[in-house]
């Protein structure tokens, strides 16, 4: 079943999803070179938490950390750990957190150092691919309407989409109805209402979209080793042209300093 918000439960996800983003700016200002994830993950718990949320990844199905940190060739899940950044890598961090009972939930791939063109623009046709499926997401159109748009685009620049990993509704619960997945077909799928709120978050491979779960029970990676990116956004379907309740901007103010 799914559940469509309200304008006032809306404005819930909405400041969320912008301590989601907040919480990203935070981090972005020390990701570099020779600092560790789980470093990254102690600063986003404390910007959180004194911020009144609650780090909605941590204890979910006994998920150790804050934030999701996934680098290079792992698409997501990734467990933070004590490894420094190296120099010309990538590192994908996911990051929820519930406030006021009602979840926010935003995903970026962020460039470690000086990164190789072909890697930069994975992350540009990623992201590009985002924003495509977004612009879908309006009322009267469908899922797979959201769901073709970003397997064009991706497909079209020669790398893989993932399958077994797909967006979601939230609100009350992180993970609601309807799936949102990453490919599909043009006018199939759920019908698409005002009030819906949904993560949109296409996981993008420069290689194959085949991919492999590691026995720590969480980490995926893809099958061919090469790298993999994931940008996400929580948006509300609206008339004409949906809404995006995270954002990107407080952090690439800071990346783009
Ligand atoms: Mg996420
Ligand atoms: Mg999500």
């Amino acid at each position: 079943m799914i559940h469509y918000k309200t304008e006032e439960e809306i404005d819930l996800v909405r400041e969320s999803s912008l301590l989601v983003a907040k919480t990203h700016a935070e981090i972005a200002s020390f990701l570099k070179p020779g600092v560790s994830s789980l470093e990254l993950d102690k600063i986003a718990e404390e910007f959180i938490r004194d911020n009144g949320g609650v780090p909605a990844f941590k204890g979910y199905n006994g998920f150790p950390c804050t934030l999701c940190m996934s680098p290079n060739e792992q698409v997501v899940h990734g467990i933070p750990n004590k490894k420094a950044l190296i120099e010309n890598s990538i590192l994908s961090v996911d990051c929820g957190v519930l406030m006021n009972n009602y979840y926010g939930d935003s995903a970026y791939t962020y460039e470690v150092g000086e990164v190789d063109l072909e890697v930069k623009n994975l992350l540009k046709i990623t992201k590009e691919s985002l924003y495509k499926g977004i612009d879908m997401a309006v009322v009267g159109n469908r899922i797979g309407d959201i769901s073709f748009a970003i397997q064009n685009h991706a497909e079209l620049n020669g790398y893989g989409v993932v399958r077994e990993l797909v967006g979601h509704g939230l609100g009350k619960s992180l993970h609601e109805s309807p799936e949102v997945p990453n490919y599909g077909r043009r006018g199939s799928g759920q019908k698409l209402k005002k009030g819906l709120v949904i993560a949109i978050e296409p996981m993008i491979n420069m290689g194959t979209r085949k991919i492999l779960q590691h026995n720590d029970g969480w980490t995926i990676t893809t099958l061919d080793k090469k790298p993999s990116a994931h940008f996400e956004h929580t948006i509300v379907v609206r008339e004409g042209k949906a809404e995006i309740l995270s954002s990107f901007k407080e952090i690439e103010k800071i990346i783009n300093g």
